[in-house]
């Protein structure tokens, strides 16, 4: 270690290098009066980057020679206070990840290039000289500088680019004129506040098509409402909540009383959800709630909208700030509360690209460190939230139905060997979807799979469209008239011949349009509407079909996963779900629970007034445990057997697990790789490694993608290992040869 005289500022670059940056305090500073937390331009190489002051020492490894010096420091405050901060190394060291990198996500595009922390503005000002001109009668023969020099020099403190173009348009010219003179100065200061403005799709009227919210009217409590109301609230520091209750049982109001609090108490709230579009009904109640700016952070934001947001958020002007995933980051002045919404969701985790943390663990943690409650919302929550809860970790908080509601919904399998389907639909759900429409109920078809068909198929020869690119067949969609890769996105015109021996085609299987097109036949007169990623391209689009649906206009709905989140619709009476076998033989360790959730979210959609919904659940296993439990015991009871199968075989909650995944384009270096890390991590005491094995869809978009996976009982031997092993494996000279990343607690271990 060298001392260095005033010491060493480390500092985060945007780089995946995992270690900080020296750099000597720029001339003119001292290291002592860098705050962590705020940005600062260096040299690096030729080049120069915005980097993060994460810490300041007294010595560096580097040589004196070596060591270089900062330019200039960006802000006077910093960005990220002390709390945040160190959630963000919690979170580069956690799932060991580059804290640069770590930190260039959490941060909008235009503050990692080093724009001003708060938005500013031109500003003209006159001068003294200026003043004594124009109070001398000057400039004589110019009017637009003399109208000009005459406003700026009534207005002490100058005027902003803004008033300037309102006052006199074309005021540009005259200014340079005036400064030319040394009559005027122009400057920057801060701009005005602007409050985010709500984005256009998102929240900007009811679903029911009236146009305008009506003035929120705040519902009575529940007793049970009530009583976790102040559980949150009557919380002295941190304490986790896992608020459970199916759809409709108020979870968002004991929300809203939550925020209500922490605002009342002069502090700042966090509320995630798992995807803006799809929550629109509870942005919007927020919206009508509370009178006052909320600063919305979601990955349809343009980079503007996204700043602006931001900023609101950490001047301590939008004191909510809701958000996906990534705003679990965002600054939220004076922290006093943090609710994830639908806690169970899998788009918690980033899964691709980037640091593969989890939003929902990373939230605990953040109000663990500012010490303040965090609620864990969900119908359904996931294993390890029920785990915390058995552990007196977690306390549960739990709404039944409310009285006025209808009762829980009857459950049903259709046993598709006694009832084969035609056209993908069993007898009884016919008969049942008739029945409903007939008494003037709204019937729910659900299937996990948009397109028309999953695979095209010649019958004459065997041939199927393959995906050049994927070990996967091409989807039919047949109203585009193209086969679509689901996994790459690549596509081409749909064929009439088969390629290979020109005899007709035929699509196989069934797909949100193939449903969709089969009802409208069996059922002509009666409106459909469906709900997937098809017919949803713009954030509208959900809204127009909730529309249609809650306004009673729609009798059928067809949809995928997004018609299991965040919307109630009381008028369904049915619930058909359609394709329930996929997830049971799965060989994902989370298949079960994961199929279990969308069940018991998808059946939650339905049942009104005091009438029981009825859900079908078309099955070619009838008698399979999983099924079976679920009807039986509901989600709790299935809950406790599948945590009890996986404290037998330690996984997750009870063991803990990373994944290394690779890949290539060719498939040897990716194995090569692997092989060579699984050499790297030697005899490692308490973890075992698995693999490599190819992927479960080994070839994507032309690369070749295989994994290793390590298992420990404990979490730190784990954490130890994994230290230790990606140094290694940075070092190691396969891994030039691939793409790599280590992603801790994986959702899906294939
Ligand atoms: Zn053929
Ligand atoms: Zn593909």
């Amino acid at each position: 270690m060298n001392a260095t005289r005033g010491g060493v500022l480390r500092v985060a670059l945007d780089r995946p290098l995992r270690a900080a940056y020296d750099y000597l305090a720029p001339p003119g500073r001292d290291v002592a009066s860098i705050p962590p937390g705020v940005r600062i331009r260096v040299p690096v190489g030729r080049a120069r980057a915005v980097g993060v002051v994460v810490g300041r020492a007294s010595a560096s490894e580097l040589p004196a020679a070596r060591l270089r010096a900062a330019e200039a420091v960006l802000d006077e405050a910093p960005l990220f206070d002390a709390a945040s901060l160190a959630l963000l190394e919690w979170t580069a060291g956690y799932y060991h990840h580059p804290l640069g990198e770590v930190i260039a996500a959490a941060l909008p595009k235009a503050l990692r290039g080093g724009a001003p922390l708060e938005a500013r503005t031109e500003c003209l000002h006159a001068t003294a000289e200026g003043v004594a001109a124009q109070a001398a009668g000057e400039p004589r023969r110019a009017a637009q500088q003399r109208a000009l020099l005459e406003r700026l020099a009534s207005a002490t403190g100058g005027l902003d680019a803004a008033a300037l173009a309102a006052a006199q348009p074309n005021w540009r010219g005259a200014a340079r004129a005036l400064v030319a003179r040394g009559w005027a100065r122009l400057d920057t200061r801060v701009a005005p506040p602007t409050a985010t403005p709500a984005p256009a799709a998102l929240g900007a009227g009811p679903p029911d098509g009236s146009g305008a919210w009506a003035p929120e009217t705040i519902p009575a409590l529940t007793p049970e409402q009530s009583a976790a109301v102040t559980a949150i609230t009557g919380a002295a520091g941190y304490a986790a909540c896992v608020l459970q209750g199916a759809t409709g049982s108020g979870k968002t109001e004991v929300y809203l009383r939550a925020v209500a609090h922490a605002l009342a108490s002069g502090r700042g709230a966090l509320v995630l959800v798992p995807e803006i579009g799809l929550t629109p009904q509870l942005l919007a109640r927020f919206r009508a709630r509370f009178a006052q700016p909320i600063a919305v952070l979601h990955s349809g934001l343009t980079d503007t909208e996204r700043l602006a947001a931001w900023r609101d958020a950490h001047a301590g002007r939008a004191a909510i700030v809701i958000g996906t995933r990534s705003a679990v980051f965002a600054p939220v002045r004076n922290l006093g509360l943090i609710v994830v919404d639908e806690e169970h969701d899998a788009s918690y985790k980033q899964q691709e690209g980037g640091c593969r943390y989890s939003a929902r663990d990373l939230a605990v943690l953040r109000a663990r460190h500012a010490d303040v409650p965090v609620v864990l919302g969900s119908a359904t929550p996931c294993f390890e939230t029920l785990h915390n809860v058995d552990g007196g970790r977690y306390r549960r908080l739990l709404l039944p139905r409310r009285a006025d509601q209808a009762a829980a919904p009857q459950l049903a399998l259709i046993d598709l060997r006694a009832h084969p389907p035609r056209d993908g639909l069993a007898a009884p759900v016919l008969r049942a979807i008739e029945r409903h429409l007939a008494t003037g109920g709204q019937a729910l078809v659900y299937i996990n799979r948009r397109g028309y068909a999953p695979t095209l198929l010649c019958t004459a020869c065997g041939w199927i469209a393959p995906c050049q690119a994927c070990d996967a067949r091409l989807t039919v969609h047949q109203g585009a008239g193209r086969l679509r890769c689901h996994y790459c996105g690549a596509e081409e015109p749909l064929p009439a011949r088969c390629p290979r021996c020109g005899y007709t085609v035929k699509p196989v299987g069934q797909g949100t349009e193939r449903i969709e097109q089969a009802l409208a036949e069996l059922f002509p007169g009666e409106r459909l509407v469906r709900l997937d990623r098809d017919t949803a391209r713009r954030p509208g689009d959900i809204e127009q079909v909730m529309r249609a649906v809650l306004s009673g206009e729609a009798r059928i709905l067809v949809g995928t996963q997004m018609v299991t989140k965040g919307h109630h619709f009381p008028g369904v009476t049915l619930v058909a779900v359609l394709n329930a076998d996929q997830g049971l033989f799965s060989t994902d360790f989370r298949a079960a629970e994961r199929l279990a959730q969308t069940i018991v979210q998808v059946a939650g959609r339905a049942g009104r007034d005091a009438r029981a919904g009825e859900v079908l659940i078309q099955t070619e296993y009838p008698e399979h445990p999983l099924l079976a439990s679920l009807l039986r015991e509901g989600y709790e009871g299935f809950a406790a057997a599948g945590l009890a199968e996986r404290a037998a075989a330690h996984w997750p909650p009870f063991g803990r697990l990373a994944v290394l995944r690779a890949s290539a384009t060719a498939s040897g270096a990716v194995f090569d790789f692997l092989q060579a890390a699984r050499r790297a991590a030697g005899a490692s005491e308490g973890v075992r490694l698995l693999g490599p094995v190819a992927a479960a869809l080994a070839r994507r978009a032309g690369r070749h993608h295989a994994q290793l996976l390590v298992e420990s009982h404990e979490r730190a031997p784990l954490q130890r290992f994994l230290k230790g092993w990606v140094a290694a494996l940075d070092a190691l000279p396969a891994a030039r040869r691939v793409r790599w990343a280590l992603d801790v607690d994986p959702l899906e271990t294939q």
